[in-house]
């Protein structure tokens, strides 16, 4: 199968009985649910670009199996001019959702694709694993199937680990038995972004939480199934779509990606299917040695740099429309913002320039510049939202609904709430999408998405310093102390 449209995608999650529950609710179809529908929309919305004629070269290349055009996010950059085309690919699906949904499918594409060309590392556990990995590969790329995933085990005592980085395993996702079929897993895994709205889902061992040396083989494994496995269930976390209309909730009535608790119930994943067992170091070391974390970096900057303009774009239309452009310290506020964009522009067009092929023939964009904007991010994306607060103020509180627009109160609301630059509905309109990127629950959850998704900042900052060679630096002051 070719790229798929919105409309193929939306017929095949109708297809999957997936066990989807929300507030307490079995889902029968997360195609036509109120608090999950727009955002399954909105995923289609970005099939549907995939065909659209004006970028089609862009949107899509020929697959080197079946030669239909395929989604560009599953390419294996070769040349410059592949980095390139997936950055732009990646940042129209970015812009179609203001940066606002951070999964969609290219993370998860890019992620696979560097699995798969890394096909060798598996094979040093076992030689099958490596076709394995390869052909669940092809498998999503010619059926352009959207991935969810969960690395991370539940929360649970994290006081008495004796390593920073390593996760505990007495609430953790486990190995119970490996039958002739495949092996059964039990036990619980956060966070499925996109869960409901998926059609797979992978496990894979996360880059910041480190299994301990005495972990075994019980919690040691990287696999992916159909989300509608038998035994496989999702606890989705309360919809942040109330049904408002697009006035009301722009962001939420919209982008609703959703995340989920998955519990696995003596769930069988078949042998085909497992990449990874029983290999505690292989595991750990798995996502630098593959670099898929460094291709997810290339989707999640681009991504950044998006949202990093889109919150540029609504300060300046907040301070314009209050009159506050002119005061210094407004001024300060909206540098802030620029800074942030221009560093992430700037560390992702290095990442690009610097790219260098991998030990698995693949082009790879360059580490540092990627996990410095990611790690950046974390504490600028909040600022950035505190700082449409401070812009703000009231205005993102003295906010009418759409029906009190059109309500007993609209001769007052017209006559008071207009600006020099804005009648009473722009403003109200701007002010309410300020609201939802900052203060709904919406946009609460943007600032802990950011925050949190790609680990804390704690752990990624341990990483990155224990990455970073600091040999020469050290070696060139320890010179310059024995200068005469
Ligand atoms: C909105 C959202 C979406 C997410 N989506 C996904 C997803 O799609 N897929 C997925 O796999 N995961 C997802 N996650 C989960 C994410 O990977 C984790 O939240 C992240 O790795 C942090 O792990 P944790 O939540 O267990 O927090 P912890 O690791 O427990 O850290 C929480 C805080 O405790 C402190 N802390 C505790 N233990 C340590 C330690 N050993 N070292 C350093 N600091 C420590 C730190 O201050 C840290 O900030 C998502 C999370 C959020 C919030």
């Amino acid at each position: 199968m070719a790229a798929r449209t919105g409309a193929q995608y939306i017929a095949g999650l109708k297809e999957r009985a997936v066990e989807i529950y929300v507030s307490g609710e079995r889902v029968k179809d997360v195609t036509t649910h109120p608090g999950l529908s727009n955002g399954v929309h909105s995923v289609a919305k970005l099939y549907d670009m995939q065909h659209d004629g004006a970028a089609d070269d862009q949107m899509t290349f020929e697959s080197p199996t079946s030669g239909d055009p395929v989604g560009q996010s599953f390419v294996m950059p070769k040349t410059p001019e592949d980095l390139a085309r997936r950055r732009k690919m990646m940042r129209r699906w970015a812009q179609s959702t203001c940066g606002m949904m951070g999964r969609t499918p290219d993370f998860m594409n890019v992620t696979m694709m560097a699995m798969a060309a890394a096909g060798d590392y598996f094979a040093q556990n076992r030689p099958e694993f490596k076709t394995n990995i390869q052909n669940y590969f092809e498998y999503i790329r010619e059926n352009d199937l959207v991935l969810t995933h969960t690395l991370v085990n539940l929360q649970r005592d994290r006081s008495p680990m004796p390593m920073p980085l390593q996760d505990s395993t007495d609430v953790a996702l486990s190995i119970v038995k490996e039958t002739d079929a495949g092996i059964i897993v039990r036990g619980p895994r956060v966070l499925a972004t996109l869960g409901p709205l998926a059609d797979e889902i992978a496990i894979y061992p996360a880059r910041n939480h480190q299994l301990p040396p005495d972990a075994q083989g019980a919690y040691s494994f990287a696999f992916a199934l159909p989300c509608n496995t038998p035994g496989l269930s999702f606890l989705c976390r309360e919809s942040f779509d109330l049904g408002r209309s697009r006035f009301d909730h722009p962001l939420g009535s919209r982008f609703e990606e959703m995340d989920a608790l998955v519990f696995f119930d003596h769930v069988l994943v078949p042998w085909e299917r497992v990449f990874l067992l029983g290999d505690v170091e292989l595991c750990n070391n798995m996502p630098f040695a593959t670099n898929r974390n460094i291709h997810s970096g290339h989707q999640v900057v681009t991504k950044q740099v998006v949202k990093a303009e889109f919150m540029l774009g609504l300060a300046n239309l907040m301070i314009q429309t209050l009159g506050s452009s002119q005061l210094p310290h407004v001024q300060q506020m909206m540098a802030e913002i620029i800074e942030n964009l221009e560093v992430t522009k700037a560390c992702l067009r290095a990442a690009e320039a610097d790219a260098e092929f991998d030990q698995w023939g693949v082009l790879c964009p360059a580490r540092f510049p990627l996990m410095v904007a990611r790690n950046m991010f974390i504490r600028s994306y909040p600022r950035m939202a505190e700082i449409l607060h401070l812009l703000g103020s009231s205005s993102l509180m003295a906010l009418p609904t759409e029906a009190d627009i059109n309500g007993p109160l609209a001769q007052e609301i017209n006559k008071y709430l207009g600006t020099d630059t804005t009648s009473a509905e722009e403003r109200v309109r701007l002010f309410r999408l300020a609201w939802d990127t900052s203060c709904s629950a919406f946009g609460s959850r943007q600032v802990l998405y950011e925050r949190y998704f790609g680990g804390n900042v704690e752990q990624n900052s341990v990483v990155l310093n224990n990455l970073y060679d600091k040999e020469h630096m050290t070696e060139r002051i320890r010179e310059f102390l024995m200068e005469e």
